[in-house]
């Protein structure tokens, strides 16, 4: 069995054990399955998988952009394939904006009526200044800037760094090299974790089903369905669309390929925690060459979040309707603008969506305490926006790397391409372990 279908399987299980123990009332606040089984065993395993891949998300960026930037070796390069992923990550987003919110326009106010009437309380926080976002992707301090993880800045100075050992030219020979070796030690260092997956999934999905508001979910259910059925239509027509236009490829295979991190994605609810599977996925699975693909998967793990904009739009046009708010062209465009804005400024962790859209709110003359209607059921349509945010990280970067003539076509239509077999990982690590073995032996 494929570690992805090993995975899906773990997946599925999870969500039987969370229902069984939601419904079954069993997680009750201080009983033995909410101390030891949900917020012990499953909160320790899902916690030790999330902060493991957040341990590979830095050093990963930084040794694959730096080769990757030796890698195309041309300064002209890069900036033609930042321009690119740049207004392909911002054109998908605001087409995804645009389509929910034409979405719930026409749907949400036949099945629900305006009722301001609510207890509910969100008190909104301060979103970041767009000014200051776009200060802030420079480091004033490197080493804050690894030690926080602060995707843009460390985005920039790796890429710096890169182009500076370009123009140092040949006494930085061996150093490159010693960074494309450290690349591919980390590559392997994804695969090992991503071994862990089925426990850690079962572990996360039993955790967060178990918790989740069911009864909120269906009070909730036409604003839930018709977000679902945007994300859906996004995931499934829009991008594979925009995919086929750009590329000619067949965008099933796509789908197919990148299943393993749209699975981490969801389990994870975090675009920048799933950066280094989305960089397997697109780099081995696909064949996009690294030279693109360490860009484009951190840049767009960190400004592309079509889910989240979708999101935006639909809880927009659902909380305008209960409070009986009419916002009229101007006030869709804004929320348009907006959304697209806040997408650059949000970080790929958990829940930031729907802090940003406050921003929103604010901008439009929404009651900010509206997202406090919303609140409850967050944490599921978190995990599905998620894994539409990577989806597009995936899209966009096939897209710069076929214009680019960086993608490799046969690879890419080549089904078993870079499945982790989690088998031929012990293969592998045994053979290595023999070598290394026999060199200790050879050489006493
Ligand atoms: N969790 C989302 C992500 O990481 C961001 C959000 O919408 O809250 O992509």
């Amino acid at each position: 069995m494929s570690l992805t279908a090993k995975v899906l399987w773990a997946m599925g299980l999870g969500v039987i054990l969370g229902l069984f123990i939601n419904l079954g009332g069993f997680n009750t606040e201080g009983g033995f399955v909410n101390e030891y089984i949900v917020g012990g065993l499953f909160y320790v395993i899902g916690k030790m998988f999330i902060t493991a891949l957040k341990m590979l998300v830095v050093p990963l960026v930084f040794f694959s952009l730096i080769s990757g930037v030796l890698g195309i070796g041309d300064i002209k390069k890069l900036g033609k394939v930042g321009i690119k992923s740049f207004g392909l990550y911002m054109l998908t987003t605001a087409i995804a904006i645009a389509v929910a919110i034409g979405l719930s326009t026409a749907v949400i106010p036949l099945f629900s009526s305006p009722s301001a009437q609510t207890t509910a309380a969100f008190t909104a926080k301060e979103a970041p200044a767009l000014s200051a976002v776009f200060i802030n992707i420079i480091p004033a301090n490197v080493v804050e800037a690894f030690a926080s993880g602060n995707m843009l800045q460390i985005i920039f100075f790796s890429i710096l760094l890169g182009i500076s050992l370009l123009m140092v030219g040949k006494k930085a020979e061996s150093l490159a090299e010693g960074v494309e070796v450290l690349n591919e030690a980390m590559m392997k260092m994804v695969t090992i974790v991503m071994a862990t997956a089925p426990v850690a999934v079962f572990a996360l999905l039993a955790k967060a089903v178990s918790e989740l508001g069911l009864d909120l979910l269906a009070q909730l259910a036409v604003y839930v369905v018709v977000l679902v059925a945007a994300l859906l239509l996004h995931l499934f027509g829009t991008l594979m669309l925009i995919l086929n236009f750009f590329t000619r490829l067949n965008p099933f295979i796509l789908l197919e390929k990148i299943r393993d991190a749209q699975v981490f994605a969801f389990s994870t609810s975090s675009s920048n925690a799933t950066i280094p599977v989305t960089l397997r996925s697109v780099t081995k699975r696909l064949g996009v060459d690294n030279s693109v693909a360490s860009f484009t998967v951190p840049f767009g793990a960190t400004i592309n979040m079509d889910g989240t904009a979708i999101m935006q739009g639909v809880a927009t046009v659902f909380i305008a309707h209960i409070y009986g708010v009419e916002l009229g062209v101007t006030g869709y465009l804004t929320v348009i603008l907006m959304s697209v804005l806040a997408s650059i400024g949000t970080a790929g962790v958990p829940g930031v969506g729907l802090i940003m859209l406050s921003m929103v709110f604010v901008q439009v003359g929404l009651p900010v305490e509206g997202i406090g209607l919303i609140l409850g059921v967050d944490r599921l349509l978190d995990m599905m926006r998620t894994a539409v945010n990577v989806t597009g990280d995936a899209v966009v970067s096939t897209v710069v790397a076929k214009s680019e003539e960086e993608l490799d076509i046969s690879l890419y239509q080549e089904r078993e391409a870079g499945l982790v077999e989690v088998l031929e990982i012990d293969e592998e690590i045994e053979e290595e372990f023999a070598e290394v073995v026999h060199s200790v032996e050879a050489k006493s």
